[in-house]
């Protein structure tokens, strides 16, 4: 056994993602089951290096945890922080922790996260990183803490859109999260039987979408459903804006632009993301108790497993497209 941590802080940076606050529970009574002491830190990196008397950095019991795994979002809040690029401004945030006796950190967060427990690590610290980003674009997990939710939260939406766009005849173009990554609109489009799914990964352009609409319309349908990404080429009113003007003839649809936009951060957790968030907190705390750290916990199949934060940071993780396809034989 290398050094073992006895007193650890816990945060979430980033975007904020459902079941954040199961795995704040798990790596806070997991820690205090070893006897240790836990801090969790406010506002993610600002919060770890905001001055010591903002009070940004407190003590957590088992019982603070209480009554949280069944909230969306995270109880500690979270925050995007430039500072945090500058290694000195760092350093403060390391201070801030020694100053407590704390000597290692477990972040909850996405890539940009990930990026800065790399940096912290670099400059010294014990820090383990936990998969958590709705849009599931993290290297080193099949599957992120917060992205299942999310797609349930959207999906749930889009049934609830058909609904309305069948009574009217209507083509709804729906925008999903996810960033540069297409993984919530695929997700979402395959489980709602879109017409179209455009993403980043694979540029379906106006034409096609057009076509997919019209090709719907001469079915009988009385509704098309096109789901975006976020990171797509055109935005859902940029593609609708050109559906109108050049194809109005074909598509014949009369068309709604809804963004879904932070909605989709705000489910309850699912049972699924629940379970994960448990199995990775715990999992964190199992790496700092045998010494392991500067890795990212994460699941690959159904077992829990670290990948070097070196190895996770500056990628994207690939989209599988064999999924593009099925969605497409499916909606006919
Ligand atoms: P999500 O994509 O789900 O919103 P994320 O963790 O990728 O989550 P970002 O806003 O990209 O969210 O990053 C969160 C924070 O991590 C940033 O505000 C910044 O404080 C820190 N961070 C990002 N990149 C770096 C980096 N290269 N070095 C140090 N810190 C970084």
């Amino acid at each position: 056994m290398q050094d073992q941590a006895k007193a650890i802080a816990v945060l979430t940076s980033g975007g904020d993602a459902s079941g954040m606050n199961m795995a704040i529970r798990a790596v806070t009574r997991s820690a205090l089951a070893q006897g240790w002491a836990v801090y969790g830190v406010s506002e993610g990196y600002a919060g770890l290096i905001a001055a010591p008397e903002e009070g940004k950095i407190r003590r957590l019991t088992a019982r603070d945890v209480g009554g949280i795994l069944g909230l969306g979002g995270t109880v500690l809040g979270s925050a995007r922080c430039k500072d945090f690029h500058d290694a000195s401004v760092r350093a403060r945030g390391i201070a801030n922790l020694a100053a407590l006796g704390v000597d290692a950190l477990v972040v909850i967060g996405g890539n940009g996260s990930q990026a800065g427990a790399h940096a912290l690590h670099e400059q010294g610290l014990a820090v383990v990183g936990l998969a958590s980003t709705i849009d599931n674009d993290l290297e080193g997990s099949d599957i992120t803490l917060g992205a299942d939710t999310a797609a349930n939260v959207a999906v749930d939406a889009v049934d609830k859109l058909r609904v309305t766009s069948s009574s009217h005849r209507r083509a709804s173009i729906v925008e999903v999260m996810g960033r540069s990554c297409g993984y919530l609109a695929l997700t979402v489009g395959l489980a709602t039987g879109a017409e179209a799914i455009v993403l980043p990964e694979q540029d379906l352009g106006p034409d096609e979408v057009a076509q997919r609409i019209a090709s719907a319309y001469d079915r009988g349908k009385h509704h098309a459903i096109v789901i975006v990404a976020e990171g797509a080429r055109y935005n859902a009113a940029a593609l609708a804006e050109i559906l109108e003007r050049e194809h109005r003839e074909r598509v014949r649809f009369d068309m709604r632009v809804t963004v879904l936009g932070h909605i989709q951060r705000g489910g309850t957790p699912t049972v699924f993301d629940r379970l994960l968030g448990a199995r990775l907190g715990a999992h964190a705390i199992d790496c700092l108790e045998r010494g392991e750290h500067g890795v990212l916990v994460g699941l690959r199949g159904n077992e829990v497993v670290t990948t070097p934060l070196a190895d996770v940071v500056g990628k994207q993780k690939p989209l599988g497209l064999e999924l593009v396809e099925l969605a497409q034989t499916l909606a006919q």
